[in-house]
């Protein structure tokens, strides 16, 4: 080491060693987990756009596309979501056999092992299609195919373990569920106290070395019905049977849930939407310790394997959930502000709903770009921990946005409930997605930014791991090596976010092929070097304290997330054929995109403690211009979008189930179809200034337009129509209810 280098880097490594605090095994396991891609590229300050463009669109094989034609279809064809939800409170028999029988519950599973073998694309284009019919049904697939015994099988299974069980969960013949959240233990999995204690035991009339377990978990999906759990617990060793650790840590198991002292069965009841979920208890439970997850060797591994296996499940299941939900609330929508009048006018022409509307063409163009990025990057083999916590908190964030949007044009139509309305059950499922796999809030301030900053920054992750080093020579040479590259990435950082916003994004670089959308590129470049230099202040002038500053950290998770979704929304574009009629939801989402990375940038400095910092950062990047917003024009282009029949709708739309047996949106569906076929009929009517009896009088149309005018009006009356009960429909619905009449008033 030269001696310059050295004399400044001895103290500042000395002051680190002892100033910064030290992870604990479990903080490490959990940032070491995974992999970073193009998030890191982001967070790089000069994102290599190159490497977007390279990374191949997700498509679906032959046998996926099959399966979503035939099977998926047939099982929407099946369902009768209101009946499920408000009657039964369960699927019926024959959709959990169809289910079985067509291997839903093993899309993850290789063909080898008896299963689908799908890509990441094809296991989320199922969820994505099965939640615009049901969220229950939906969620009853997710979970085998998610975080689970499967799952985590694929991942550390021993050769044993996936030969007995892979094939039994691909066909249905076990049912699995994954138990890790306990009273006391929600976001913070390490507080448990479900337990497992190493001892001897009898199992198969041998006696063995296994674990005596005993557990008290909550909101489990599938519990009340599963055979087997895989099951998160903190094992013991009192007696050293295994080594001289007692204190082993959090290992996961599985547990036949017919054993002795297992207790399923009981019920939660998730927000109305009737997929199975519960408690689940167990007293002294014994099983062999071939039953831990990937053998012995996994015991105290838990925490590192959930982290691992948690990243594909978080970036499909719940995103590809969310896209359905943004692309259903975008498709009804449009549809039905055309075909709704309001003082003449079709409710879609106000502006006030145009802004709505827009919104939700936006949002469900640039959410699903998201989601076949992500699919890409996991397809690739990658475990997505960072993008997967950055999909899994926006799309369901803006799920709910899309159903409040939804919601508020349909408005009294949305509002009463009944087997018509195709909002509702997704309105209520809302904070079921907000909640589950990583709470909205602890995955937004800690995990995105959290996880992102020591992952995906190009040097931090080596800082921290070459202080941790027991060596201290070694310790200081490593250190030496990553504090000089990380001061030579910040040198140009410095320059870059000066260069590029003084510039006002000129000088920063787009792809040679960004036809229209160049100027995007840019800022976008632009705007990933102030967020660079940022980070690197955070860390500079807040060093460990930053892991305790939330607000300031969700902040920095919100940039990352946005620079996210609106490069995947620009390759999109690319990846589609650089369609010209979507350019105006491509311009909305950046236009918004920009303006919430300013304003959580400009939240972040105006709250950072060092101001000395803040003020610096001011001036190099510019952060504090009034952030821009989607002008009226563009807003009311992309609502039109959604407004009208078009290719273009369709495409932001998406593959929705299109609805049967004349339920709310195959009606809907019907009704848009006749409402803009008669469009130009009921034009001339305007134009004549006459009913369509008049013009039937006057030749201006003939009986078979007077017909079609019929047909789309006793459509249109079907659509607004809400539904209402009999006072005995609404026994059947509730028992205890008494029947108000007039007459017993007398
Ligand atoms: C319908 C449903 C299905 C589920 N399915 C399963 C399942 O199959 N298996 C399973 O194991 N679990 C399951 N869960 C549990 C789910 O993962 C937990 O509910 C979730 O992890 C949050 O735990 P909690 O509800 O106890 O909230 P808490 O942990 O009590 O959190 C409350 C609030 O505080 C926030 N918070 C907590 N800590 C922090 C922090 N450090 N910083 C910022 N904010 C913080 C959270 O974001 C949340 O908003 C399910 C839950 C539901 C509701």
């Amino acid at each position: 080491m030269g001696t310059f280098r050295q004399k400044l880097t001895a103290p500042i490594h000395k002051w680190a060693r002892t100033a910064l605090p030290t992870l604990s095994d479990t903080e490490l396991d959990a940032l070491e987990a995974g992999d970073v891609w193009w998030e890191a590229e982001l967070f790089s300050g000069n994102p290599d756009w190159d490497m977007l463009h390279a990374v191949e669109a997700p498509r679906l094989s032959d046998k996926e596309q099959a399966f979503l034609d035939g099977p998926c279809r047939e099982l929407c064809g099946m369902i009768d979501d209101w009946k499920i939800n408000q009657l039964d409170a369960d699927l019926p028999p024959e959709i959990w056999t169809f289910l079985r029988e067509k291997k839903f519950f093993g899309m993850i599973i290789p063909e080898s092992h008896g299963g689908l073998g799908f890509s990441a694309f094809a296991h989320s284009e199922v969820v994505r299609f099965l939640s615009t019919r049901s969220v229950a049904v939906a969620v009853t697939v997710m979970v085998p195919n998610s975080l689970g015994p499967g799952e985590l099988m694929l991942h550390f299974g021993t050769d044993a373990q996936k030969d007995h069980w892979l094939p039994r969960l691909a066909s249905g013949e076990e049912l699995p569920a994954f138990g890790l959240t306990s009273a006391e233990a929600g976001s913070d999995a390490s507080a448990m106290r479900d337990e497992g204690v190493v001892c001897k035991g009898v199992w198969n009339g041998e006696e063995v070395l296994g674990i005596r377990l005993t557990w008290a978990k909550r909101y489990i999906t599938l519990a009340p019905v599963c055979t087997v759990l895989g099951l998160a617990f903190k094992l013991r060793d009192p007696d050293g049977l295994l080594g001289d650790e007692e204190e082993i840590g959090i290992t996961c198991a599985l547990v036949p849930t017919d054993l002795d002292g297992v207790e399923t069965g009981r019920r939660h009841l998730p927000s109305s939407t009737m997929f199975m979920n519960g408690p689940t208890t167990g007293k002294d439970v014994f099983i062999p310790l071939s039953n831990i997850i990937g053998g012995k060797d996994y015991a105290g591994q838990g925490w590192m394997m959930l982290m691992t296996a948690l990243a594909a499940g978080r970036g499909i299941s719940l995103p590809s959930m969310g896209c359905a939900a943004i692309a259903l609330s975008a498709h009804t929508t449009g549809a039905y502000a055309r075909i709704r009048e309001q003082f003449n006018l079709p409710i879609g022409m106000f502006g006030g709903v145009q802004s709505r509307m827009g919104r939700l063409a936006a949002d469900a163009y640039s959410m699903d770009a998201a989601r076949h990025l992500t699919c890409a990057g996991l397809d690739e083999g990658r475990a997505l921990s960072v993008i997967s916590a950055i999909m899994k908190a926006h799309a369901t964030y803006r799920m709910r946005e899309a159903l409040n949007d939804a919601m508020d044009v349909h408005s009294g139509k949305a509002v009463i409930d009944g087997p018509s309305n195709y909002l509702l059950p997704f309105y209520r499922a809302v904070p079921i997605g907000i909640t589950v796999e990583g709470a909205n809030i602890v995955t937004r301030s800690l995990i995105i930014f959290g996880q992102g900053s020591i992952r995906a920054h190009p040097h931090m992750l080596e800082n921290i791991q070459s202080l941790g080093v027991e060596d201290e020579e070694e310790s200081l040479a490593r250190f030496d090596k990553s504090l000089w590259a990380h001061i030579g990435h910040t040198t140009r950082t410095v320059f870059r976010a000066w260069g590029r916003a003084w510039t006002g994004g000129l000088i920063a670089p787009a792809p040679k092929d960004a036809g229209p959308l160049a100027p995007i590129y840019r800022k976008l470049s632009r705007w990933s070097a102030a967020y660079a230099l940022t980070a690197d202040f955070a860390f500079l002038t807040l060093g460990g304290a930053l892991k305790r500053k939330e607000m300031i950290s969700g902040r920095m998770g919100d940039v990352l997330s946005e620079m996210y979704i609106l490069s995947a929304t620009l390759k999109r574009w690319q990846d589609e054929g650089r369609n010209e009629a979507d350019l105006p939801v491509v311009r909305y989402a950046a236009e918004r995109g920009f303006g919430r990375m300013q304003e959580a940038l400009d939240g972040v400095l105006a709250n950072f403690p060092a101001r000395w910092a803040a003020w610096i950062l001011r001036f190099v990047t510019l952060t504090g211009s009034a952030p821009k917003t989607p002008d009226d024009r563009l807003v009311a282009e992309c609502s039109d979008l959604i407004f009208e029949p078009s290719d273009t709708r369709d495409r932001i739309v998406g593959r929705i189930f299109e609805g049967c047996h004349s339920d709310g949106i195959e009606t809907l569906n019907r009704c848009y179809a006749a409402v803009t076929g008669a469009a130009p009929l009921m034009k001339k009517l305007r134009e004549a200034g006459k009913t369509p009896e008049e013009a039937l009088e006057a030749g201006i149309i003939g009986e078979s337009d007077m017909q079609q005018i019929n047909d789309m009006q006793a459509l249109v009356d079907e659509v607004v129509a809400v539904d209402d009960y009999s006072p005995e429909d609404l026994a059947t619905l509730f028992p205890n209810l008494h029947q108000p009449t007039a007459r017993a008033a007398e």
